[in-house]
């Protein structure tokens, strides 16, 4: 299917709403239906919102403008859309396991992800190893006669680790195991992992697809009966559905979304440049710079890389990062990204002072996120900072 036509008609029935071109935000509770039958098959499937609608928990004419568009683009048969990505992590996973299953995951995954495998899963008896995961082997080794599902994330969102996506998704096919991804990195527009063999597609739609800092959403794309099977236990019981004014704002979102990909993307290699000659910088952690350990794979599965670099300064004191970090002025220091505006977070905010090791290597590093700003203004804002530390 054509991007353009994903972004601009697909869903859209405009001769419903006087051809008004932006659609209405359906906000309605409950849906009349004609009919006592009408009534009962609705009762019978409520998954089925060709037949009509119900009640809003379950699917909304709003949202389900944004789902056909989501699926498409991830080249999925269905979607469901949710309040917030961490909660279609969770419904993706609930849906999957039972008490006594296993499940492997990345080293690194999301906080909230890490947070739903070692506390809420841990309450009923659900085990999670976690792994390294850059190699199929990896994943062979962590497998057990419980694994039911594999978690995976590439790249994670601070330095950036692959997984080999074709070769685990074939091998969790021969042992019946469910793959998840958190595709948010990329969107399915950089990284296609429907294509790739994947199960479920989940997706912060929070960050790139929002694209205004103004809305949270997530996404879950796979097959019709996987979709199916989450709407009727987690996405009906958990109640973490969309609200029709986020899903609104997400269309909004979705019209720019391949400009202001390609705008990140451009304007990202540019900084990378420039960092990568600067006397002040020691490292960058980047999945398309040569140093980088997986450059070969992020060039097979990535279509290109996006806004988010991590990098060292030479400077290893926590008072110099402190001091860069607070003077740049176009770069806010706020978590998330994917907005129209630059990001800066420190490691070191998240480890108390005292325990603040110059050493390591780790303690010390900085993720930038490029937004939407001229790359030369924000160039001449990361030289400034970086003269001040010197
Ligand atoms: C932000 C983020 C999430 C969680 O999304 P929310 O919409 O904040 O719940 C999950 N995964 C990654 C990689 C993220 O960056």
């Amino acid at each position: 299917m054509d991007l353009s036509y994903i972004i601009n008609e697909l869903g859209e029935d405009r001769d419903k709403y006087f051809n008004a071109v932006s659609p209405p935000i359906m906000q309605a509770s409950n849906f009349k239906l004609n009919t006592v039958d009408d009534l009962s098959k609705a009762f019978a499937d409520e998954f089925d919102s060709e037949q009509g609608y119900l009640y809003s928990r379950g699917h909304n004419p709003t949202v389900d403008i944004l789902r056909k568009k989501l699926a498409a683009l991830d080249g999925a048969e269905d979607c469901l859309v949710f309040n917030n990505g961490a909660a279609a992590t969770t419904a993706a996973v609930m849906a999957n396991v039972k008490a006594g299953d296993h499940v492997v995951c990345v080293a690194h995954p999301y906080t909230w992800t890490k947070k739903l495998f070692d506390v809420l899963l841990s309450k009923f008896n659900v085990s999670c190893t976690y792994i390294k995961g850059t190699e199929l082997q990896d994943w062979k080794d962590a497998t057990k006669e419980q694994t039911v599902l594999f978690y995976l994330e590439s790249p994670n969102s601070w330095t950036y680790e692959l997984q080999p996506l074709k070769e685990i998704a074939q091998f969790a096919k021969q042992k019946n195991i469910i793959t998840v991804i958190d595709n948010t990195y990329c969107t399915p527009l950089y990284q296609n992992v429907i294509e790739l063999g994947i199960d479920i597609a989940m997706q912060t739609c929070t960050k790139y697809i929002s694209g205004h800092s103004d809305t949270l959403g997530g996404v879950l794309c796979g097959s019709k009966t996987m979709m199916r099977k989450i709407f009727e236990s987690e996405y009906l019981t958990l109640g973490n559905g969309i609200q029709p004014f986020s899903a609104w704002l997400l269309l909004r979102g979705l019209r720019t979304l391949p400009m202001r990909l390609q705008r990140v993307n451009e304007s990202t290699k540019k900084i990378v440049e420039f960092l990568d000659g600067h006397p002040g910088v020691e490292k960058i952690i980047f999945p398309f710079h040569p140093s980088f350990p997986q450059f070969e794979l992020a060039k097979q599965q990535m279509k290109s890389a996006m806004g988010l670099v991590t990098i060292v300064l030479k400077n290893p004191h926590r008072d110099a990062i402190v001091k860069f970090t607070e003077s740049l002025k176009a770069f806010l220091i706020a978590v998330s990204w994917g907005g129209h505006e630059s990001l800066i977070i420190p490691r070191c905010a998240g480890i108390k002072k005292e325990r603040y090791d110059p050493a390591n290597e780790i303690h010390r590093q900085i993720r930038l996120y490029i937004g939407l700003e001229d790359a030369d203004y924000l160039i001449k804002d990361l030289d400034d900072a970086l003269k001040l530390i010197e």
